[in-house]
């Protein structure tokens, strides 16, 4: 299944997705409900409960406009970095200088502010050129988490999953490596887009999918996911150590090689810059930089 969150006449609905893509059917939601995007039918699943019923009406996808499937999440989305082999050695120089632990002993995980997200079509804003002018794109695979819990074992990991979407964990990256913390530089205003709807674990085996990104229709990005350093049970199991993960718990799982920093030279976004990602089994994001 395929969930959106959308707008028509300046009311926020979620809905499900029709197999052909065209169509899109609210679930009966109060408003108050449908305000939190696809978190309320997640945790209603994730309470044993079964999902709200569907309106008779179904709406043109090209009628609405798609928002964050997870629009106003409960809390940080977790974020992994240096988690495929080449990105760390295109970076190695620069952000991962300083992570001189064994990159595969454990992964690098960092936090985005939940007021950054935003749609799948939304403009990207670029910041003042003074407090950067290093705005970099990472195509990634996001995990929802459906149901929570703490101390989640590797083997009963993928049990947890409620689905998959697509992120772009845009960061500055001059203020990346500033700080001690990536938390800074990975969390401005406007800087995860995500989308296009969530596309339920039944549907989709996120261990062997295939994540790419085009800058201006130039293909930059083009990664299988089995080629993670930490696959998706290991992130799970790591994050989850002492720390209850929720329902609607977003994990971005890393980016691979391509990225502008790793190019030589280095290609930060441009005014203008649209950027593609899309992920096979789920579908595509694109977001212009203004
Ligand atoms: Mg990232």
């Amino acid at each position: 299944m395929r969930i959106a969150t959308f707008i028509r006449n300046a009311e926020r609905f979620v809905g499900q997705v029709s197999s052909d893509g065209t169509q899109v059917t609210p679930f009966k939601l109060d408003a108050g409900a449908a305000r939190r995007g696809a978190l309320p039918l997640i945790e209603a699943l994730a309470r044993g409960e079964s999902l709200p019923a569907l309106a008779e009406q179904a709406i043109a996808l090209d009628a609405v406009r798609l928002e964050a499937p997870l629009p106003a999440q409960r809390r940080n989305l977790w974020c992994v970095g240096r988690n495929y082999h080449a990105h760390a050695k295109e970076l190695a120089a620069s952000v991962f200088k300083n992570n001189s632990a064994d990159p595969q002993a454990w992964p690098i995980v960092f936090t985005k502010v939940p007021e950054c997200v935003i749609g799948p079509v939304d403009d990207v804003h670029l910041p003042d050129p003074a407090i950067s002018a290093q705005i970099d794109y990472e195509a990634e695979l996001a995990v929802v988490i459906g149901t929570g819990g703490k101390n989640i074992a590797r083997a009963d990991a993928m049990r947890h999953v409620f689905g998959y979407t697509v992120v772009n964990d845009v960061t500055a990256r001059d203020v990346q490596m500033r700080h001690q913390q990536w938390d800074m530089g990975k969390s401005f205003d406007t800087f995860c887009p995500m989308g296009p709807w969530i596309v339920t674990a039944d549907e989709l085996d996120g261990t062997r999918t295939r994540v790419r990104c085009w800058v201006n229709g130039e293909l930059r990005q083009d990664g299988p996911t089995e080629n993670m350093i930490f696959d998706i049970p290991t992130l799970i199991e790591t994050i989850s150590r002492g720390i209850t993960l929720y329902p609607g718990d977003v994990i971005a799982t890393g980016t691979p090689a391509g990225v502008g920093m790793g190019l030589t030279p280095p290609r930060y976004i441009q005014q203008g810059d649209v950027i593609r990602i899309e992920i096979d089994g789920i579908g595509a994001i694109e977001n212009r930089f203004v």
